[in-house]
């Protein structure tokens, strides 16, 4: 394969992860903060860890490309475990600092989607 351009980022499948991040990602297109050929606004920068395979994806979908079993929530008992990596300062959060940061990174002041809000339920077992 030919080598591509550090601007058309590989589609990487496990176990390949991407060693330009501190916690094991992978998705498709992924760019430096974590945006996916999924979701690519300035403001979707946050990637998020699937305890299933214990990896990081920018979205469910990268996860669907990059994998072969059904995604699984990080259960409401591990919400004070980090699972969000913030893409734009390399900052992991608890599933609970990013539910209560008001779509700011609390570290950087990143902005994060607020449109995320919609599906949170994707990724955390937030109901009751
Ligand atoms: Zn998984
Ligand atoms: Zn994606
Ligand atoms: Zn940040």
């Amino acid at each position: 394969m030919p080598a591509q351009p550090d601007s058309e980022r590989r589609t990487t499948h496990p176990p390949e992860t991407d060693d330009r991040f501190s916690v094991p990602l992978r998705g498709v297109a992924v760019d430096a903060a974590t945006r996916c050929g999924h979701y690519g606004d300035a403001v979707d920068v946050v990637a998020l860890r699937f305890p299933c395979c214990d990896c990081y994806y920018p979205c469910f979908r990268c996860h669907d490309v990059a994998t072969d079993h059904g995604p699984e929530r990080v259960p409401r008992e591990a919400f004070g475990d980090p699972a969000v990596l913030c893409g734009a300062c390399g900052a992991t959060l608890t599933v609970r600092e990013y539910l209560d940061c008001d779509d700011a990174c609390p570290e950087c002041g990143a902005a994060f989607n607020p449109g995320c809000r919609r599906h949170r339920d994707r990724y955390f077992a937030v109901e009751e």
